[in-house]
């Protein structure tokens, strides 16, 4: 792989999307989440009302979609930035991303996302660091106490939380586990800030080695 990737991974709320934007920003990287390309796969589904736990189905709707995130995440043109959020979503995204023939599209798409990127890209998600981007340059899993990440959650709830974290991690397909060679970052009681400084440091280390 000759781009530059940094993979970060880790459960709801554990600081990914926050961190991997500020740290993007900081080196002057792209930055791509891939929560929200599950997220806007599920938000196309409900509106055609296309059956969640329809394999086939869903599969197809994947490969068929065209999907932005920056500046806007959009669907086929259609801005759904403010709808990734939405109650019905935040149930139906772990069935939707459960889906081996959706994931297969998603990483497809990472992947020509990091390569089209003249410097690096911060990669956040689940299976980032063991499947899309395993030579990733560098390997992050965060991670937080329950009740923060939940606290940092507030508009999800806990229940919710804690499902998608059952979920993500007990599927089949991928399932959220740290890699091997991942460095783990605790985001308990520290600032976007601190954490950034942090992966900065580990990165001058390894390029420098
Ligand atoms: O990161 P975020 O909470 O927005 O992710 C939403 C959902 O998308 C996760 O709960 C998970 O089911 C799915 N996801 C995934 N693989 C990724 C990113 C997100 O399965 N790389």
């Amino acid at each position: 792989m000759s781009e530059q990737v940094i993979a970060i991974d880790g459960p709801a709320g554990s600081g990914k999307s926050s961190v991997a934007r500020a740290l993007a920003e900081a080196l002057g990287w792209s930055f791509l989440d891939t929560g929200a390309m599950y997220r806007a796969v599920t938000v196309e589904a409900i509106s055609r009302c296309v059956d969640l736990t329809n394999e086939r189905a869903m599969g197809q709707l994947a490969e068929g979609l065209t999907l932005a995130t920056l500046p806007r995440v959009t669907v086929n043109g259609r801005d759904v930035q403010d709808e990734l959020r939405r109650d019905d979503v935040n149930e139906g995204v772990s069935i939707v991303a459960a889906n081996p023939l959706v994931r297969a599209q998603m990483v497809r798409r990472q992947r020509e996302f990091a390569a089209a990127q003249s410097l690096g890209t911060v990669v956040e998600g689940r299976d980032i660091t063991t499947v899309v981007f395993p030579e990733a340059t560098l390997k992050v899993f965060l991670t937080a106490s329950l009740e923060e990440r939940v606290r940092r959650r507030s508009s999800e709830g806990k229940d919710s939380v804690e499902r998608r974290d059952v979920a993500d991690t007990t599927r089949e397909a991928s399932p959220l586990r740290k890699a091997d060679d991942a460095f783990v970052l605790d985001t308990t009681g520290r600032s976007v800030h601190e954490a950034v400084e942090e992966i900065v440091q580990w990165l001058k280390h390894l390029t420098l080695s």
